[in-house]
């Protein structure tokens, strides 16, 4: 059988000869020849054949599908009978005399669509052919075998289209990878010089310069950052994430995101204030637990008012470890809520200086609390502030079921509906003066 991948037969060799062998028989012929149509090429080609060597099968053919009795039966759908071939054209005629057959019958099928898939080349030793209510039989299966290749047909092009969207996710990711490595070569060079002269001993700079190399780190890190949401996203959607389970020390993962977010909170001159109990241990992947804290903590900070204050937060309660990041910034009008965690979105308040972003890092979060068999939730009071909540199974397992609890109705950012009791701000953070919220 010719191959599938530029024919588009879906079929192996073994699937297709009981078709033949049913069709043969039933219009008692000595042989037959099943042709699919190449398209693309406007041929008819041998595939199987019953009654006929393999050697035999190729001699058969190919036909071009404009050709005489193949033309016909293709252009009016329906059975054609050559009654002597030997007296045909030429070629034709050659070809019947070597392999010993002197009728031929042309039974086309097709999609249901109408378009034309192949034909059965029917073929008798004698000048007599098929009679009438075989003819029809003989017809009707050719029917059903248009069908059931049609389908398998579409199969074959949903597989290659879904591996082919497969490969361009790959693709796209390899090229993210790719592109964020250039940019990231040159912004590591930048920072590396912004470091040498911020620690240089020789070198005396004035405050203005001192305050404008600051700013120069900051904006930095925030390219960094916005490289990494891209990479993060597209291996996300590329489904090109692993995730390694250990025990992590909560109070641990909090303070390193206080180290990575300590400067920009001072340049944007927000207090960063840490409250985690020790000894806390969850059992997660740390590298994406952090990943999601320090995109929450980075929002928070980001979006709050200089003077401002991020609490960053663990709460032990049985088999949940949470993590709170509490913000008192502008807050998110309740309609929002639940949008801000699709990819792209970004609010008007995002469109003040210094909040750079291309609206992702909520959706790799609720990605990544999913993929940690956890959730995301956000509670919000416009003018008040934000409260964003990673919820974690203790022993990293859980039913990843996105719910999450709210001190009113509301939704997680997994998706799922909540009513239950939180302790978000139980301990006098900003959301403790009870606003409106969602889960
Ligand atoms: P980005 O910060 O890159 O825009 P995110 O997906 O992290 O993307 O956030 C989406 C949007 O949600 C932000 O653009 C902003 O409008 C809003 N948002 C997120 N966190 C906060 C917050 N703590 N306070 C106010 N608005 C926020």
């Amino acid at each position: 059988m010719a191959d599938s991948s530029t024919h588009m037969w879906p079929l192996q060799e073994h699937e297709l000869v009981p078709a033949l062998r049913v069709i043969t028989t039933l219009a008692r012929a000595d042989m037959g020849v099943l042709m699919l149509l190449d398209a693309t090429a406007h041929l008819l080609m041998p595939v199987v054949a019953y009654g006929l060597t393999h050697s035999q099968c190729e001699q058969f053919g190919p036909y071009s599908d404009g050709d005489g009795p193949f033309a016909v039966a293709l252009a009016e759908h329906r059975l054609v009978r050559v009654r002597n071939v030997w007296k045909d054209r030429e070629s034709w005629a050659g070809r019947a005399r070597e392999l010993g057959f002197k009728h031929a019958e042309i039974l086309p099928f097709f999609r249901a669509t109408g378009e034309a898939l192949g034909v059965f080349a029917i073929l008798y030793r004698a000048n007599t052919g098929s009679r009438r209510q075989a003819a029809r039989l003989a017809s009707d299966c050719a029917n059903i075998f248009g069908i059931a290749l049609s389908h398998a047909t579409d199969y074959l092009r949903a597989e290659l289209a879904r591996a082919q969207i497969a490969k361009a996710a790959q693709d796209k990711v390899k090229f993210v990878a790719r592109m964020s490595h250039e940019l990231r070569t040159p912004l590591q060079s930048i920072a590396g010089y912004v470091n040498l002269l911020q620690t240089s001993r020789t070198t005396t700079l004035s405050a203005d310069q001192t305050r404008m190399l600051d700013r120069i780190a900051v904006s930095e890190r925030i390219l960094v950052h916005l490289i990494d949401d891209l990479i993060s996203f597209s291996r996300l959607e590329a489904g090109d994430i692993a995730y390694r389970f250990a025990p992590v020390s909560a109070e641990k993962a909090i303070q390193l995101i206080e180290g990575v977010l300590a400067p920009l909170a001072i340049e944007q001159r927000v207090a960063l204030q840490l409250d985690a109990p020790s000894h806390v241990m969850v059992t997660t992947d740390e590298e994406k637990l952090q990943q999601v804290l320090v995109n929450l903590a980075a929002n928070a900070i980001k979006y709050s008012r200089p003077g401002g204050t991020v609490t960053l937060r663990c709460r032990d309660e049985d088999d949940i470890v949470s993590f709170d990041v509490i913000d008192d910034g502008p807050g998110i009008p309740a309609d929002k809520l639940r949008d801000i965690f699709e990819p792209y979105v970004r609010l008007d308040s995002a469109s003040s200086p210094g909040t750079a972003g291309w609206g992702l890092g909520l959706a790799i979060s609720r990605e990544l609390a999913t993929g940690l068999h956890g959730s995301l939730s956000v509670r919000s009071e416009v003018g008040q502030g934000s409260a964003f909540t990673l919820r974690l199974p203790r022993d990293g397992h859980g039913a990843s079921n996105g719910t999450s609890t709210g001190t009113s109705t509301g939704v997680s950012a997994n998706g799922n509906s909540s009513n239950g009791v939180s302790k978000l701000g139980s301990k006098g953070g900003p959301m403790s003066r009870g606003q409106s919220a969602l889960a």
